[in-house]
């Protein structure tokens, strides 16, 4: 049997960081604009600090301007909106990502809304969302605009394979799946309820994970030849006492059936990172054009 094409997240998000570093001197001669993204954080959940910290360093790497607005945990949910407003207005702020999660004082959603719909980075506003979903060109949020990419990598043309997505947030399994319907395929989302995963799964020639649980879909799920794109992360304990990075697919049996499969790390994590650049630029293309 042979194995899998191992999808290589890392240098594909590499090259797509490079265009739009290619991107953003265009711009700048073009129309003398140098994007400029800025990221907000509440708090210091550790986790939270290095996603910010490296998306900050890319930023930067892309020829970017990053801001970071550091604001300290119990920071009342009125001030986070007053920011919001103040970057919404500065012409030079073309980009604004609030790190997730906030702190539970805060009600996530109304911060998400309080963001400009045009500088909405990380296309979770509702207006973007709407957008999608009615197949309109937008900010797609980067994981989900990340899978898209590498299932791509395999093969250009989607159009007509059965798509199985798992897992229906609104941050990563709902937005896959409207993409994925804008690239004509047609597209089963399942979820916790869902019966008998398993048969649905063995149906997708493309197979999204995006759940959350160590190693669930395994190696006799997968259609033999499918593109599984596993967008899962977890960190689990690994035999030497150590511990592993895993993923939602169990990589070691899809690999012997799967036709391609993003490791994890290394898949679809760099990717989120390189979409998010991508759309910092468009935003502040879109911005140099009114
Ligand atoms: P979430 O917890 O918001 O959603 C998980 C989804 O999985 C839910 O819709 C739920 O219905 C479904 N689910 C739970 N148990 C299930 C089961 N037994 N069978 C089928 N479906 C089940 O998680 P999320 O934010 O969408 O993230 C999912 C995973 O992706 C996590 O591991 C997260 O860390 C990872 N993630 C990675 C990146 C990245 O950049 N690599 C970005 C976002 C999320």
């Amino acid at each position: 049997m042979p194995r899998a094409l191992i999808i290589d997240g890392k240098s594909i998000a590499h090259r797509l960081r490079l265009e739009v570093a290619a991107g953003v001197a265009h711009l700048q001669r073009a129309r003398g604009v140098v994007p400029g993204l800025a990221v907000v954080l509440v708090g210091e959940d550790p986790a939270s600090q290095v996603y910010v910290r490296t998306k900050m360093k890319a930023t930067r790497d892309a020829g970017m301007i990053s801001l970071e607005h550091k604001l300290p945990a119990g920071t009342p949910e009125a001030s986070l909106l007053t920011l919001l407003a103040e970057l919404n207005g500065r012409a030079d702020v073309h980009g604004i990502l609030v790190q997730l999660p906030l702190p539970s004082h805060i009600d996530t959603r109304r911060v998400i809304e309080a963001v400009d719909p045009a500088k909405d980075v990380d296309g979770f506003h509702p207006i973007n969302i709407g957008r999608l979903a009615s197949g309109a060109c937008t900010l797609a949020p980067c994981t989900p605009a990340g899978c898209v990419i590498l299932a791509k990598s395999v093969r250009s043309d989607l159009t007509g394979l059965e798509a199985v997505v798992i897992g229906r947030s609104n941050i990563v399994g709902k937005p896959v799946a409207q993409l994925l319907l804008n690239e004509n395929c047609t597209v089963t989302v399942a979820h916790s309820r869902t019966r008998d995963l398993p048969s649905i799964v063995r149906r997708a020639d493309l197979v999204v994970a995006a759940v959350g649980r160590a190693e669930m879909v395994r190696g006799d799920w997968i259609k033999p030849g499918a593109t599984v794109i596993d967008v899962g992360i977890q960190r689990v304990p690994a035999a030497d006492g150590r511990s592993r990075l895993v993923g939602d697919v169990a990589f070691d049996e899809a690999v012997d059936v799967a036709g391609a499969l993003t490791p994890v790390p290394g898949g679809v994590g760099p990717m989120t990172v390189a979409c998010l650049l991508k759309n910092t630029l468009r935003a502040a293309w879109a911005s140099s054009q009114v």
